[in-house]
C-alpha cells in the first residue's frame, strides 16, 4: 500500500512533499523517503514514521529543488530498513512505488545475469533496474517496454536523469490523481496529500502515464496511454478544508469515538429523509456481501440483519479469497462492496471480478472520489468525514448504520415490515443514545484496568452478538495487542474453553433476547473455570455479572450502533494502559492498496 507524492513545480518541492507525506501516513510508516532533482540528484531515507526522516533534514537547504518525489511505505517485499525504504535508484533511473510486482523474482534474476547489483530486497528496486536497462531517447517508449514486462500493480513516481525538468507518473490497479494548478503539477496516492493547493485533478486510468514537464516558461502535463496521447477529463472537486486537529482529545481514535453521534445523524437524516436513495434490490436473488476486516464484520451484522428482517440468505466473504472461488452466478445476484476508503485493493478486485461475471454492484463507501466509488453500480455513501486512526472506529459504525437501512427498506420493499415509522424514529434516536453512552467512560477505564496486564481474551456472542463480537476482538487487539479472539458463544465448548484460565478476560454480548439464557450459560461456563467475564448486555437482559455494561434495548436493527461503540472505548482505555501507539498500531496501514 503505502502513499506517493510528486510535485513538479516553479516553487521549492520539499514543504509540498513532506506535507503530502504526512497526510499519506495512514497508507503506511514503515519508513519514508524523498529524492529531489535539479542539476544533481538528492535521496534522503529513513526508518519509521515521517517525523524520523523530517529530523533527518535541513530544510532549508533543500528549498531550492523545485522537482521532487516522496514515499511513505508499507513493506511488501523485503524488511523494514532504509536499504529497503524508497526512492530506490539504479543507474539514471530513481523511483518510487506502490504496489507488487508479482513477477519480481524472475526479473531480478534476469537483471542479475545482466550485471545489474540490487541493494535492497524490494520488488521495487527490480522496476528500477528494469527501466534502466530498457532506457532509450524515448522515454515513453522505454516505459511502455517496461509495463509489458512487468506483472502486478503499481503506481509509479519516475525520475529519469536524461530528463532532468520532467517528472513521470504511472499507475496500474493502484489509485493515482494528478493535481493542476498554475505554474504547479502534483501527483499522489490520493488527493488528500495535494487538495489544499489546488482543487482541479485528473485520474489516471489503468496504464496511464504523466508527464510533466517543468520548462523556462510553464509547466504541463500530458498523459499518454501506450503511446497515444490521451486527452483526460479535468475533476473539480471541492474538498473541504481537512480539519486534522484533535480537537484537545488525546487520540484521533478518541476523537473519532466522540465524533459518532454527529457523524451518525448526518448519514442517518440523509437516507431517512429519503429512503428511496436506498435501490430496490428485492429482486436480486443472491446477495453477497465483501469486504475487509472491520467492513466485514459490518457486513456480518447486516448478514443476521438481511436474513431475519428480509428474509434474504447472505453470504459473507473476505475480498482477498472471493475471486478465487468458483462463484455461481447464474442466479440474479447483487454484491456489495463495503469499504471505508474505497481503494482497498481486495475489494477493488472482487468488485472487478463480480462485473465481469455479470453480477450487479453496490458499494457501500466513504471516500466519494475513490476508486470503488466511480467503478461500481450503485454507490451509497456514510458521511464519516475524514477518519486519521489506523482502527477504524466512525466509518465502521456509518457502515452498520447504512447496510442496517438497506436491510429495512429491503423488509419494507418486500412487504414485510408493518411500520416502517417506527423504525424510521428508532433510527433518528440513535445519535443522541450513542452520544449518552459513548459519554460513560468512567465503565470503560474499570473494565480496562481489570484487564490490561492479560495476553489473552475471548468474546463471545450468539447469532448478530457473534457479529458484534467479531468487530471487538479486533478492536481490542489491533490497538492493545491483547490477542483475542471472537467465537459462537455455544462453540467454545468444543475446543477452545481448554485455554480458559484462571483471570482471563472473557467478554459475553447478550442482546439477542430469544437466546439470552443460552448464552448466559456459556458466560458461567468460563466463569466457573475462572474467566474474568465482562457482559456487555440491554437494560431489559441485565445480570447480576459485577462488569458489566448496560445499554439501552432498541430493536436488532439499531441495537449495535450502541453495542459496538462501549467495546471500542474499551480496547481504547485498555490501549492506552498499555501505553501502546494507539493511532498507528504496528505493522498496520489505514488504507490496503496492495493485495
Ligand atoms: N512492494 C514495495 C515494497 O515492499 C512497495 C510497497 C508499498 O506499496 O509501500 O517496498
Amino acid at each position: 500500500m503505502c502513499g506517493i507524492v510528486g510535485y513538479n513545480g516553479k516553487n521549492s518541492a520539499i514543504d509540498v512533499l513532506l506535507s503530502g507525506l504526512k497526510n499519506l501516513e495512514y497508507r503506511g510508516y514503515d519508513s519514508a523517503g524523498i529524492a529531489l532533482i535539479d542539476k544533481d540528484i538528492n535521496i534522503i531515507k529513513s526508518v519509521g514514521k515521517i517525523k524520523n526522516l523530517e529530523d533527518k533534514l535541513d530544510i532549508d537547504s533543500l528549498k531550492k529543488y523545485n522537482i521532487g518525489i516522496a514515499h511513505t511505505r508499507w513493506a511488501t517485499h523485503g524488511e523494514v530498513n532504509e536499504e529497503n525504504a524508497h526512492p530506490h535508484r539504479v543507474g539514471k533511473i530513481t523511483l518510487v512505488h506502490n504496489g507488487i510486482i508479482e513477477n519480481a523474482d524472475i526479473l531480478r534474476k534476469e537483471l542479475e545475469e545482466k550485471d545489474y547489483k540490487f541493494n535492497s530486497n524490494t520488488d521495487t528496486e527490480v522496476i528500477a533496474a528494469l527501466l534502466d536497462y530498457n532506457l532509450e531517447d524515448d522515454f515513453l517508449n522505454t516505459i511502455n517496454k517496461t509495463l509489458e514486462q512487468l506483472k502486478g500493480s503499481y503506481a509509479l513516481g519516475i525520475i529519469n536523469e536524461n530528463e532532468k525538468d520532467k517528472l513521470y507518473a504511472v499507475k496500474k490497479d493502484s489509485p493515482l490523481v494528478i493535481g493542476l494548478r498554475e505554474d504547479e503539477v502534483y501527483f499522489a496516492s490520493d488527493i488528500c496529500a495535494i487538495n489544499m493547493y489546488t482543487n482541479e485533478f485528473i485520474f489516471l486510468q489503468e496504464k496511464d502515464i504523466a508527464v510533466i514537464t517543468n520548462d523556462d516558461d510553464e509547466v504541463d502535463v500530458e498523459v499518454y496511454n501506450g503511446n497515444m496521447r490521451e486527452e483526460r477529463y479535468i475533476d473539480v472537486i471541492e474538498t473541504d478544508e481537512l480539519t486534522k486537529s484533535k480537537n484537545g482529545y488525546s487520540h484521533y481514535m478518541l476523537k473519532e469515538i466522540n465524533e459518532q453521534p454527529i457523524v451518525l445523524e448526518k448519514t442517518l437524516n440523509k437516507y431517512l429523509d429519503d429512503l428511496d436513495l436506498i435501490p430496490d434490490i428485492s429482486d436480486y436473488e443472491v446477495i453477497h456481501i465483501v469486504a475487509c476486516g472491520s467492513a466485514m464484520y459490518a457486513g456480518m451484522v447486516a448478514k443476521y440483519l438481511f436474513e431475519e428482517k428480509a428474509k434474504k440468505q447472505v453470504i459473507v466473504e473476505v475480498a482477498s479469497e472471493y475471486r478465487y472461488r468458483s462463484i455461481n452466478y447464474d442466479r440474479k445476484t447483487l454484491v456489495i462492496l463495503i469499504s471505508q476508503s474505497g481503494e482497498t485493493a481486495d475489494t477493488i478486485a472482487a468488485m472487478r471480478y463480480a462485473k465481469e461475471h455479470g453480477a450487479t454492484t453496490l458499494a457501500v463507501v466513504n471516500v466519494k472520489t475513490s476508486t470503488i466509488a466511480r467503478e461500481a453500480d450503485y454507490k451509497l455513501f456514510i458521511e464519516a468525514g475524514e477518519e486519521i486512526a489506523v482502527a477504524t472506529t466512525k466509518a465502521y459504525l456509518l457502515q452498520v448504520a447504512l447496510l442496517s437501512l438497506i436491510a429495512l427498506k429491503l423488509a419494507h420493499d418486500k412487504n414485510l415490515i408493518e411500520d416502517i415509522n417506527k423504525y424510521i424514529e428508532e433510527f433518528r434516536l440513535i445519535p443522541k443514545l450513542v452520544k449518552e453512552v459513548i459519554d460513560k467512560e468512567e465503565v470503560y477505564k474499570e473494565i480496562a484496568q481489570e484487564i490490561y496486564e492479560r495476553e489473552n481474551s475471548f468474546f463471545i456472542g450468539r447469532k448478530i452478538d457473534y457479529a458484534y463480537c467479531l468487530e471487538g476482538s479486533l478492536k481490542l487487539k489491533e490497538v492493545s495487542y491483547i490477542h483475542s479472539e471472537a467465537y459462537q458463544a455455544g462453540e467454545l465448548k468444543h475446543g477452545t474453553i481448554s485455554l480458559i484460565n484462571q483471570g482471563m478476560p472473557v467478554f459475553g454480548i447478550l442482546t439477542e433476547k430469544d437466546i439470552y439464557e443460552k448464552t448466559l450459560s456459556n458466560v458461567k461456563e468460563v466463569a466457573s473455570r475462572g474467566a474474568k467475564t465482562i457482559i456487555i448486555t440491554t437494560n431489559e437482559l441485565k445480570t447480576d455479572n459485577d462488569l458489566e455494561v448496560v445499554v439501552p434495548a432498541t430493536s436488532i436493527f439499531t441495537q449495535g450502533l450502541l453495542v459496538v461503540p462501549t467495546l471500542q472505548l474499551i480496547a481504547y482505555y485498555t490501549a492506552l494502559l498499555r501505553d501502546c501507539d494507539i493511532d498507528k498500531p504496528k505493522n498496520l496501514a489505514k488504507s490496503v492498496t496492495v493485495e
